[in-house]
């Protein structure tokens, strides 16, 4: 973790865009930054080109190494007894309602009285929803 990060902007207007983005997040005790004239950035990054007309120096910003979290959390899960199965395709097997009954995958059937979806943007389908409908709600 660590540093902050510079946002440059060849059209001033995706800069308010992006600060008014930010202002949705004070409320989490998010700073919402000035916005930066090319001058200014440029004294921050002398390498920036001419063409950057914009720029938001957002201090709060942090980053994590997706490959380290991913260790940490495969031991501590490990830690816990949690059986991890990476590289298998999880298929969805719905009963007579459209309910999610139990997952597929290539290791065998699993069945449980619930289920945490974890699939990003695939979530949806592996639950068996349709675009319309809450993934929240119960099934
Ligand atoms: C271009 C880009 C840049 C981004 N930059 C940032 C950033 O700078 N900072 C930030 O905080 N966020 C960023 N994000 C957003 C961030 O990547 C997502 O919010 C985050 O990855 C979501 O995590 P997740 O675990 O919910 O889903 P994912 O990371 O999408 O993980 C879901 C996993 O489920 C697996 N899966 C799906 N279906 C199945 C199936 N049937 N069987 C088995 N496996 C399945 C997928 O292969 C995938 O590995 C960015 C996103 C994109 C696209």
């Amino acid at each position: 973790m660590g540093g902050s990060s510079l946002a440059l902007f060849l059209d001033p207007s995706n800069a308010a865009h992006l600060i008014q983005d930010l202002g949705a997040l004070q409320h989490f005790g998010y700073q919402v930054p000035e916005l930066l004239e090319p001058d200014e950035v440029r004294s921050l990054e002398p390498a920036v080109s001419d063409r950057v007309a914009a720029g938001l120096l957002i201090e709060q910003e942090r980053h994590v190494r997706p490959e380290t979290l991913t260790e940490a959390l495969l031991t501590g899960l490990g830690k816990q007894g949690v059986q991890v199965r990476a590289g298998v395709d999880v298929v969805p097997r719905l009963d007579g309602k459209g309910r999610l009954e139990c997952l597929d995958w290539n290791i065998g059937r699993v069945e449980a009285d619930a289920f945490l979806i974890a699939a990003g943007v695939w979530s949806k389908k592996l639950a068996g929803l349709n675009e319309e409908e809450d993934p929240f709600g119960s099934r």
